[in-house]
C-alpha cells in the first residue's frame, strides 16, 4: 500500500516501529494529529470521499487494552496492532462501529501489547486462545509493518496459549517458515468470487485465498475456513453451490483432514447503506426488504423463515463434502 497521505501522533518516534515507518515513508506528506480516534477533519467528510479516506494511513498509538471475553474460536477478543482497513467490503462491520473511520489506523506501541498479552496468558491455570485480528486485517497490515513474523516470534515466548486471527488477503508468505510451534490458528474467509469482485472490494480473488490456506497447511498451522458473511442475493444458492465444490475440488487433502468451519450470515445497517448509496452509487445495494428486518438500532438481518432454510441448506451442503462435525457453529 502506498498512502496518499500519513496523519500521526506526535510520539511515535518514541517506538522502533514509529521510526521504521516514519523512514519507510518520507517521501509523503504527515500530518500531526493530537488523537487517532478523532481527527476532526476526517470525521466530517462527505460519504462519497469514503473511497478516499481509505487511501490515508493513521498512525499512533493505542491507548484502551481491554480484552473482552469470547466464547466462538477464541476466549478473548484482544485489542491489537491496527483497526480498520485499506479494502472496502461493502458490509465490512468496522463501518458500523467507526463509521467514515474504517481508513487504516496502525498503533506502534506493540511492545506493550505483546508484554500484556504474555503475562496474561502466562497467568492462567488452562490454555487460552486470543484472538488478535477482530479490528482489522493483520494479513493485509503485516504488508506494510511486518508484525507478525514479530508477533508469532514473540508470542512464541509465553509458556502457552494461542493466537488466531481470521484474513481476505493471501500474503501469508512472510509466515511459511516461522516457529509457531501449533500456536497460531490462522481462519481464511472465502465466498464466491461474484461477490468478492463486486462486494468485498480491495480484497484477494478466491483462487489465491485457496492457494494461501493450501501453503499456511503445509507449513503446519492449524487453519480453518470462515464461510462469511453469507450474503443471500438473487441465486445464492446456486453462487455458494459452486463454492462449496470449488473447495472441495482444491482444497489440500491435509487442510479437508484438520480443518474447521466457522459460517456467518451478513447482517447490514442504516449507516452502510448511505455511505454505499453515495461512496459506491454503481455497486450493488445489499439491502433488500423482502429478505430482511429490523434487528435494533438501524441494523437489518436476514428474516426468519429465510435464514432457517439457510441455515439447513449451508449445513447440509458443507457436511455432505467436508464430513460431519467440521462446522463449529453458524450464526
Ligand atoms: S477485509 Fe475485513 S476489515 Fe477490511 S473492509 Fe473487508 S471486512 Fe472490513
Amino acid at each position: 500500500m502506498r498512502p496518499t497521505q500519513i496523519y500521526y501522533e506526535a510520539n511515535i518516534e518514541q517506538y522502533t516501529l514509529g521510526k521504521e515507518l516514519k523512514e519507510r515513508f518520507s517521501d509523503i506528506s504527515w500530518i500531526p494529529i493530537e488523537n487517532h480516534n478523532n481527527i476532526e477533519e476526517l470525521r466530517t467528510k462527505e460519504n462519497s470521499e469514503f473511497r478516499n479516506l481509505k487511501q490515508l494511513l493513521i498512525i499512533g498509538t493505542r491507548k484502551t487494552h481491554k480484552y473482552v471475553e469470547n466464547h466462538k474460536v477464541s476466549d478473548y477478543l484482544v485489542p491489537y496492532t491496527s483497526s480498520g482497513c485499506t479494502a472496502m467490503c461493502l458490509y465490512c462491520y468496522l463501518v458500523c462501529n467507526y463509521n467514515k473511520c474504517s481508513y487504516l489506523r496502525l498503533f506502534v506501541n506493540r511492545e506493550q501489547m505483546m508484554d500484556r498479552l504474555i503475562r496474561h496468558s502466562n497467568r492462567s491455570d488452562k490454555e487460552l486462545t486470543y484472538e488478535i485480528g477482530s479490528n482489522s486485517d493483520l494479513i493485509l497490515e503485516n504488508t506494510i509493518t511486518n508484525n507478525l513474523p514479530w508477533t508469532i516470534e514473540n508470542f512464541m515466548k509465553s509458556l502457552k496459549g494461542k493466537i488466531t486471527f481470521p484474513s481476505k488477503f493471501s500474503m501469508v508468505d512472510p509466515l511459511l517458515s516461522l516457529n509457531h510451534q501449533g500456536r497460531v490458528v490462522f481462519r481464511m474467509s472465502v465466498n464466491p468470487e461474484l461477490i468478492i469482485r463486486e462486494i468485498e472490494l480491495g480484497t484477494s480473488s478466491l483462487d489465491k485465498r485457496i492457494e494461501a490456506i493450501n501453503k499456511m497447511v503445509e507449513a503446519d498451522y492449524k487453519v480453518g475456513i470462515l464461510v462469511a458473511p453469507i450474503i443471500m442475493v438473487d441465486n445464492w444458492k446456486e453462487l455458494y453451490t459452486e463454492l462449496f465444490d470449488k473447495l472441495e475440488a482444491e482444497l489440500s487433502q491435509k487442510m479437508k483432514k484438520q480443518m474447521f468451519i466457522e459460517v456467518i450470515f451478513m447482517t447490514y445497517s442504516f449507516v452502510h447503506r448511505k455511505i454505499n448509496a453515495e461512496a459506491f452509487p454503481d455497486s450493488i445495494d445489499l439491502y433488500n426488504k423482502d429478505k430482511m428486518t429490523g434487528r435494533g438500532m438501524g441494523k437489518y438481518c436476514y428474516r426468519n423463515n429465510l435464514r432457517i432454510d439457510g441455515e439447513i441448506f449451508i449445513h447440509d451442503e458443507l457436511e455432505r463434502r467436508f464430513g460431519l462435525g467440521k462446522i463449529l457453529y453458524i450464526c
